[in-house]
């Protein structure tokens, strides 16, 4: 009776916010002890630098290049250059060059796909680019470079404020959005995505069909001033859309108003100079776009679901780090978040998707459609802003995989590499804090309404 269906957002009595927060206060602990506390969840393998954006020409000047993202720099001219966009976004810590082809090839043939399961480890070995099978929802590299991908510290790079805005980061959203009209022409194949806005575009009004209707926009409200509301009551299942078109959607929504909660937590007055939470920033980005905020939600009930569902086939994974006390250390860290999020009844329902009317014909687009959207992440203009898009992407590309490519029945061990497994557990903690940090707005709002 607990399991949420994906056609109510996060439907049933069991999964209201405010059950979501409570298995959030219970499980976020051991998700930041996971990713910020081990090296195997906290470095990320990726080709952040060598890709060029396959969607449209960085020359012209509409582009998410570096030049495009610090397109506010004249604006910035009396500000400390230390606080500028272009320095915001650079990146910080150790990184460590892949070693390329020549050493990938030496890898023994057995644990090519990183079996979980099978007591073999992807970390074991060195990591191959580009092992996509049909069942990813990732992006096949080009084969033609040699040395694809770095290591990044992701606890030296926190998702925050960065200044990242302007026409580059609109294409990106934009592009990103477009690919949630599965009526138009399908670009499986990195085919160009077209230039029109998200408020002007043909997107926009499907957006509006099926989001910014008026009662739609009320029953929301409602459900926001009062979280222990259910979304079965609110009555959003009622929308005219098909289930799989509207989880992708709310996928994308749910990830961009988590990126935002971020920037607006971790935001930087430039007046002072210090980090703080801006609840201006909040109340224009999500308070006032409740939707936004279940999305986010929906993205919370559907990794928890996936990581509850992947749990047990992790018992049995090596974490090589090339020490077994960090292993064994690593392995219950991941075995505490795992029971965490088993510590609530199923709280998606995946069985539902890809099955009646014209759903199992969709899941090939909704999956060529996920593809598309991480490529857009190489149209990202800003270093930071770039690896935790590809970080989520990947992320959520994981889920999926989890969730629709291996029934739950089968005797099918879902592959995963190690990037998309450390992809998966630091997607999870963008949202464990994203949620905290709603909570911590919705507070500031409280207190900024309540009479003196
Ligand atoms: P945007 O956030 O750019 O939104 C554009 C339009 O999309 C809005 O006008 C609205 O119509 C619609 N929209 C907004 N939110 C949602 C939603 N949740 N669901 C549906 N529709 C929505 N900036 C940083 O400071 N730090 C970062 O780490 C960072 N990471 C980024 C990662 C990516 C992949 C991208 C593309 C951008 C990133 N940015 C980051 C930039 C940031 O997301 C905004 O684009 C920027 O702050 C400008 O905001 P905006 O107010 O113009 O609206």
């Amino acid at each position: 009776a607990c399991a949420i269906s994906p056609r109510a957002i996060v439907s049933d009595a069991c999964a209201s916010y405010s059950t979501l927060e409570k298995l959030n206060r219970r499980v976020k602990p051991a998700v930041d002890d996971l990713t910020k506390d081990t090296d195997f969840f906290s470095y990320y393998r990726l080709n952040l630098f060598n890709k060029k954006c396959p969607f449209w020409n960085d020359e012209n000047g509409m582009c998410g290049n570096i030049a495009c993202a610090v397109n506010t720099i004249d604006n910035e001219e009396d500000i400390p250059k230390i606080w500028r966009a272009s320095e915001l976004s650079k990146l910080q810590g150790p990184s460590a060059k892949h070693p390329g082809k020549t050493v990938q090839k030496e890898r023994p043939k057995k644990p090519l796909q990183g079996l979980l399961g099978e007591n073999v480890g992807e970390s074991c070995i060195v990591e191959y680019d580009d092992e996509c099978d049909e069942r990813d929802y990732c992006v096949p590299e080009d084969e033609s470079a040699s040395a694809k991908g770095d290591y990044v510290s992701l606890v030296h790079n926190p998702e925050r404020f960065t200044g990242y805005a302007g026409d580059g980061a609109k294409m990106v959203w934009d592009a990103i959005y477009r690919e949630n009209c599965f009526q138009k022409s399908s670009f499986p194949h990195s085919a160009s995505l077209g230039t029109s806005s998200i408020a002007d575009g043909p997107a926009a009004q499907d957006f509006r069909n099926v989001l910014q209707d008026a009662e739609r926009q009320q029953i929301v409200q409602q459900h926001s001033q009062n979280p222990s509301t259910t979304f079965a009551q609110t009555g959003l299942e009622n929308e005219g859309e098909c289930l799989e078109k509207r989880v992708f959607y709310r996928v994308i929504s749910g990830m961009h108003a988590s990126i935002s909660t971020h920037l607006c937590w971790d935001f930087l007055n430039q007046t002072t100079g210090q980090w703080q939470p801006n609840v201006g920033c909040y109340k224009g980005r999500l308070h006032t776009h409740p939707e936004r905020i279940s999305n986010l939600y929906f993205n919370y009930a559907l990794l928890t679901r996936a990581i509850a569902k992947l749990g047990p086939h992790l018992q049995d994974y090596t974490f090589c780090t090339g020490d077994p006390d960090q292993d064994a250390a690593t392995k219950a860290k991941v075995l505490a978040v795992t029971q965490g999020a088993s510590s609530v009844p199923q709280i998606f329902d995946e069985s539902l998707m890809f099955k009646n009317g014209e759903g199992p014909s969709l899941k090939e687009d909704f999956k060529n459609r996920f593809r598309n959207v991480s490529r857009v992440m190489d149209c990202v203009g800003c270093d930071k802003c770039r690896l935790w898009g590809k970080v989520q992407t990947a992320g959520y590309g994981a889920a999926l995989k989890v969730l629709f490519e291996f029934d739950n029945d089968s005797e099918d061990i879902p592959l995963l590499q190690r990037t998309e497994l450390v992809a998966l557990f630091n997607t999870y903690a963008r949202l464990t804090s994203s949620m905290d940090a709603l909570v911590g707005f919705r507070g500031m709002v409280e207190a900024e309404e309540r009479p003196n």
